[in-house]
């Protein structure tokens, strides 16, 4: 079969301007286009035909070479890469995008996504809140307010005011997208009129001016888990802004920041903290209580002769394992401290005990000075 003469196909005169050609384009292109015309050959036949006189007639250059050879300028891939038999009209450079935008709804798939696509998801919000270390060792409910889009109300998030239903976008023919020549290649993009969506909203909702949402105040209760960490990330899916036409909705983001504890310090599960006892408990021995991270106190028994930097193991009195039943260890650390203004009666104390030290009770320091002696001799 012959090809038709393509200003013939899209009805228009040689010397039609780009304007006239793109509107002579879109009325056929929304005339057959194949969810319009479902299982029709014809209409399909013709949706192709138009589109292929559009894609040479709208490219300056291919246009160029179409007035002076008619449709031997792309014969045997003459008008861009061959292999692509039957649409030598087009350059090879976006086959895929040229197949999706004329083949694509044939299969229907892409039809069924439309207006539910990621481009319509609301975007994803971000809460930094700021707890205690107390908080986060037992988990708490709060209230938190942000700003937000939320579905409007009266239209549902359509946009069309109730009762109306939005029509199909007339400039990109439902399709959502649009292509349009530049030098050799084709370049599809997003419809500038609808912006993806395919539909047109013609009496717009007075509640949301047709955008389907409303920025509003929010005000939800989280739930902050037992044992969250700084830095811990917690995704509240769907509280997020509401998508447009049909989109689901973004996810919320808190991000956890838990404030330094003037007492505990964190690593992971685990809690650590020094705490000082004088020269006089490290060799004598005692039990001391220390504070825990419960609110409660624990008991330590120090043994005569413990040395500063000693650390004891509280099991199971750190934080709590995110989402599990069982807990970090406390770990704390003696350090030792050698008392200051000293009055009369405590220096004599110390002068008399310094005669009576012998090398028995501090080992260390006979150790120290055997290995200085066998240096100076050596
Ligand atoms: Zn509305
Ligand atoms: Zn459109």
């Amino acid at each position: 079969m012959a090809k038709r003469d393509y200003y013939d196909v899209l009805g228009v005169e040689k010397n039609a301007n780009p304007e006239e050609l793109k509107s002579a384009y879109r009325k056929l292109a929304v005339k057959y286009h194949p969810d319009k015309n479902p299982n029709d050959k014809a209409a399909e036949d013709k949706f192709k035909e138009a589109s292929e006189a559009y894609g040479v007639l709208s490219d300056k250059s291919k246009k160029e070479n179409y007035d002076n050879f008619g449709h031997a300028a792309f014969e045997n891939g003459g008008g861009g890469q061959s292999g692509f038999g039957g649409f030598g009209g087009f350059s090879g450079a976006d086959f895929s995008d040229i197949f999706e935008d004329f083949f694509g709804d044939f299969g229907g798939s892409r039809r069924g996504s439309r207006g539910r696509s990621s481009n319509n998801r609301g975007s994803d919000l971000r809460y930094d809140l700021s707890i205690t270390l107390e908080e986060a060792y037992s988990g708490k409910k709060q209230n938190i307010q942000f700003s937000t889009s939320e579905k409007c109300t009266t239209c549902k998030g359509d946009g069309s005011k109730p009762g109306t239903t939005p029509e199909r976008c007339s400039y990109c023919g439902g399709n959502g997208r649009v292509r349009s020549n530049q030098g050799f290649f084709t370049v599809q993009q997003t419809c500038p009129q609808c912006a993806g969506s395919g539909e047109e909203i013609t009496n717009p909702c007075s509640n949301c001016n047709g955008q389907g949402n409303n920025q509003i105040a929010k005000k939800i209760s989280v739930t902050i888990p037992k044992g969250v960490d700084d830095g811990t990330r917690i995704r509240l899916a769907g509280k997020g802004e509401a998508g447009t036409r049909g989109g689901g909705s973004g996810d919320l983001y808190l991000f956890i920041n838990v404030k330094s504890h003037d007492l505990f310090k964190r690593s992971d599960v685990n809690l650590f903290f020094e705490f000082p006892i004088s020269i006089a408990d490290a060799a004598l021995g005692t039990t001391i209580e220390i504070p825990t991270i419960d609110g409660k106190k624990a008991k330590i028994k120090i043994p005569d002769g413990t040395q500063d930097g000693k650390q004891f193991r509280l099991k199971g009195k750190g934080m709590p394992f995110m989402r599990r039943g069982d807990f970090g260890d406390l770990y704390v650390q003696v350090k030792t401290e050698v008392p200051v203004y000293l009055n009369k009666e405590q220096k004599e104390l110390l002068e008399r005990f310094r005669k009576i030290e012998n090398e028995k009770s501090n080992p260390s320091i006979k150790k120290f000075f055997q290995k200085a002696k066998d240096f100076w001799k050596s």
